[in-house]
């Protein structure tokens, strides 16, 4: 069958991709039936808390508001990210979700900051690029955000003023929080209040039909599940698209190398310095280190590859970094990683979604973003009560280019490291297996910051920044012609900017104060 009409959904699996996917099919696509099941002796994975800023799209579509929500699920804001160690032990950089300006002028202003820097020699260093060009990185240091009075959600937006202009200031956020408590808040507070059946049963049994198509799901307790389409939201066991539809899967293997984890979670010593508005990725011996602040706790994790260490040194080379004494009270959780993803993970009447379709590792915090537009195609695809083959042809062509692009954007954090302390450092500089696209990006980058580079979840200000932290800066040399009179413009913004922060930096909130202030009054 190339398509069908879509009347029932029973959807596998209860965690985040489960709820999401429930909660936003019963909002946009009310007609149809849903149906959730989850196995109770199946755990969720039980981590992913770090998001990146186009989680709002699908906050604003199911109409949750900050203050709804994020008090239910130990919710902060996140502004960014900042990565430790990757070049060079002891460099610093960062990834602001804040737009990179074009003040009044095709090019962005990190392109002028870097001809200023080498055209007139000035002595600006490589970092400075973060808080030159970027109005927030500074605000965010200081554990502050950068939220005006009055508002509103999902962005945060003003006005700086340069010479006789005003130049708007585009501050894209997200979030950190519980994953766990906010799938028990979608299903609570709308996928049943939507009328989505809750059933916790186990699936043991797939039944097909003669064209491929999944007819039936059959339970440990002697349910038969019949429905028009199923999605597969089991987890890394993939029930529906790996263990019964057999859809080969594409291993990235060969570019990321990382295929374990650890997760802690930590109490706060001093809230109100370590809730700070931004995860920290930190590298490691063989592997990073992440940090999420909530505000009931800190989350932690260790990303590492076990061709290089064994489990038990990479423990103690973890809770030696977060500090021994610090953590002795707390177990570490070990979580083998499949990075990569099904070559379609919508296929016959089964559509994949979390990571059951697949996963990239859990630098640049894409796993929930995956959810949020697979799902938001996926209600596209069945606005009209049915689907063809070209809908299942666009979603698959769409999921593979946008897990592709994460895939690359990764692939520079390590590829581009100067580290070789470690046999694993020394394999992610030499050994990481470069895209086409990459290797195009990085030949251009050698000339001039990337200008045009919008892709499906990365803009030009997200590639710029990582690429100048990697050390991967164009030319010293630089082969345009940007007027005098044209730099200097641009360099009046960053004075403006600096101007300002000093004028009206202190009326931006502290982040843990704002929150409290905010929800728990
Ligand atoms: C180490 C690590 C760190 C991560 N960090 C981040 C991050 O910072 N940010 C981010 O966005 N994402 C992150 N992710 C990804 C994120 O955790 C997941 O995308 C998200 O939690 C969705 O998980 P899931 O619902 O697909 O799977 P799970 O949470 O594993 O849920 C699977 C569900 O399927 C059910 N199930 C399984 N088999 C059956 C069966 N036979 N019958 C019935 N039910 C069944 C289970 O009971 C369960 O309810 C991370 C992932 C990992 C591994």
């Amino acid at each position: 069958m190339q398509g069908g009409s879509v009347k029932n959904i029973t959807i596998i699996g209860g965690g985040s991709a489960g709820w999401m996917t429930a909660a936003y099919l019963s909002k946009k696509n009310p007609d149809i039936h849903i149906t959730l099941i989850e196995a109770s002796d199946v755990p969720v994975i039980g981590v992913g808390e770090a998001t990146i800023a186009h989680l709002s799209r699908f906050l604003f579509t199911l109409g949750l508001k900050d203050k709804d929500w994020m008090p239910h699920c130990n919710g902060a804001y996140k502004y960014g990210i900042k990565f430790d160690n990757w070049h060079n032990i002891g460099d610093e950089y960062w990834h602001p979700f804040e737009a990179l300006p074009y003040y009044n002028s095709k090019t962005n202003l990190a392109t002028y900051w870097w001809y200023d820097r080498y055209k007139y020699n000035r002595k600006s260093s490589r970092e400075s690029l973060y808080t030159d060009c970027f109005f927030s990185t500074e605000i965010l240091k200081q554990n502050k955000i950068p939220r005006v009075p009055g508002a509103q959600d999902y962005s945060d937006n003003f006005n700086v003023k340069a010479g006789q202009d005003h130049v708007p200031v585009r501050v894209a956020y997200a979030y950190h929080f519980d994953a766990g408590l906010f799938g028990e808040y979608l299903k609570n507070h709308l996928a049943k209040p939507a009328g989505v059946d809750h059933i916790i049963d186990n699936i043991t049994d797939i039944e097909r039909a003669e064209d491929g198509n999944i007819s039936a799901l059959n339970t440990k307790n002697g349910l038969t599940l019949e429905a028009d389409l199923f999605i597969d939201c089991s987890g890394f066991r993939s029930v529906l698209i790996g263990a019964a539809l057999d859809e080969k899967f594409i291993s990235f293997s060969d570019t990321l190398f990382c295929n374990k984890a650890m997760a802690m979670q930590i109490p706060y010593e001093n809230i109100e310095t370590e809730l700070q508005p931004y995860t920290t990725a930190s590298a490691i011996s063989h592997g990073w280190v992440w940090n999420t602040p909530l505000t009931s706790r800190r989350g932690t994790g260790y990303v590492y590859c076990d061709n290089f260490v064994d489990q038990d040194t990479a423990e103690q080379d973890y809770r030696a970094f977060l500090g021994e004494k610090r953590v002795e009270a707390f177990d570490v959780r070990h979580i083998d990683i499949r990075v990569g993803k099904y070559k379609n993970t919508w296929v016959k009447n089964c559509v994949a979604i979390g990571l059951s379709s697949g996963f990239i590792e859990p630098l640049e915090s894409t796993g929930l973003h995956f959810i949020h537009v697979a799902v938001e195609k996926l209600s596209v695809a069945l606005e009209g009560g049915f689907y063809n083959a070209g809908d299942r042809l666009a979603f698959n062509r769409y999921m593979t280019l946008s897990m592709e692009e994460a895939r690359d954007m990764l692939s520079i954090h390590y590829s581009l490291t100067n580290r070789e302390d470690t046999d694993f450092w020394k394999a992610v500089k030499y050994d990481t297996k470069m895209s086409d696209s990459i290797a195009d990006l990085l030949m251009l980058s050698k000339h001039r910051f990337p200008n045009d580079k919008q892709g499906y979840i990365f803009g030009n200000n997200s590639w710029i920044c990582v690429l100048n932290g990697m050390n991967y800066m164009p030319s010293s040399d630089p082969f345009l012609n940007i007027q005098p009179a044209e730099v200097q413009k641009q360099m009046g913004l960053i004075k403006a900017y600096t101007a300002l922060r000093k004028k009206v930096g202190h009326q931006f909130p502290n982040h843990y104060e704002y929150l409290t202030k905010q929800f728990f009054k």
